[in-house]
């Protein structure tokens, strides 16, 4: 299988497990890690009491015993703090926690996962973005909640996004484009994230950058452009390696993006 590494990602292998790392927060891996599985290890929740995922926890270094999810994701744009491993969230798409040994595992098949952290206060944070999320600024609320309720300060804070549907792949039709161009136009340049239209079946396409409209989101907030860290890997041009919604439709598995704190 092709290696995904480039500039920003590197790609591990560590038996028959396999994932993507940002080299950006292996700086901290005494403090935290993450990933973003691939197909490699078939890592669904379907599977969360298999070896497979425990060993995908031993392969972190985090602690499998303690890590949350959301048991569904509902394209909102809601975000909850993580106090305990005991906690159950459901019908929400962001997680945020201050707590050692904690792990916050999103799931993802094209929408975008953007991981948050502090490593001044040591805080991290799990995002699900997917297009109607990106649509509520489900990035931004996550940082303003990070701020409010831990007192970080958005200097410190790094932010990545993950592997994603990207503009070469979302194409949409004129209803998705007018919600995108009515919500973003005013704060981003269009031509920026909206691609000139192309003609299918009689019927306008365009080509939505979501990517673009996130990192504008975050830099709004106030985040140095320095600390947005962009993955360049799109889930259907990778979908071999990676489970994608749009091109494997209902038999599309998820990948899992995981951070936890040591
Ligand atoms: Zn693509």
């Amino acid at each position: 299988m092709k290696d995904l590494s480039n500039e920003q990602m590197i790609h591990i292998k560590d038996g028959n497990i396999e994932y993507l790392q940002f080299k950006r927060l292996l700086e901290y891996k005494d403090k935290i890690n993450h990933c973003y599985t691939l197909k490699g290890n078939n890592q669904d929740y379907k599977e969360v009491q298999s070896d497979n995922y425990s060993s995908l926890y031993k392969s972190l270094n985090l602690n499998y015993e303690k890590f949350t999810k959301i048991d569904y994701q509902a394209h909102s744009d809601i975000i909850e703090k993580v106090n305990n491993n005991k906690e159950r969230f459901t019908n929400i798409d962001g997680l945020i926690t201050d707590k050692k040994g904690i792990s916050l595992s999103l799931r993802f098949a094209d929408c975008t996962p953007i991981l948050f952290y502090d490593p001044i206060k040591n805080v991290i944070g799990n995002i699900h973005s997917g297009w109607r999320g990106t649509i509520q600024k489900i990035g931004q609320k996550g940082l303003i909640k990070m701020i409010e309720e831990y007192g970080c300060n958005k200097e410190d804070i790094i932010c990545c996004i993950g592997p994603c549907i990207e503009k070469c792949h979302f194409e949409v039709g004129e209803d998705v484009k007018e919600i995108f161009k009515k919500t973003f136009s005013n704060s981003v340049d269009e031509e920026l994230f909206i691609s000139k239209p192309i003609i299918k079946e009689n019927e306008k396409k365009y080509f939505i950058d979501t990517t673009i409209i996130n990192k504008k989101l975050l830099e709004q907030i106030g985040i140095n452009p320095e600390n947005i860290i962009i993955s360049n890997i799109c889930t259907v041009c990778n979908k071999e390696q990676i489970h994608s919604y749009r091109a494997e439709k209902e038999k599309s598995g998820r990948n899992t993006a995981i951070i936890g704190l040591i």
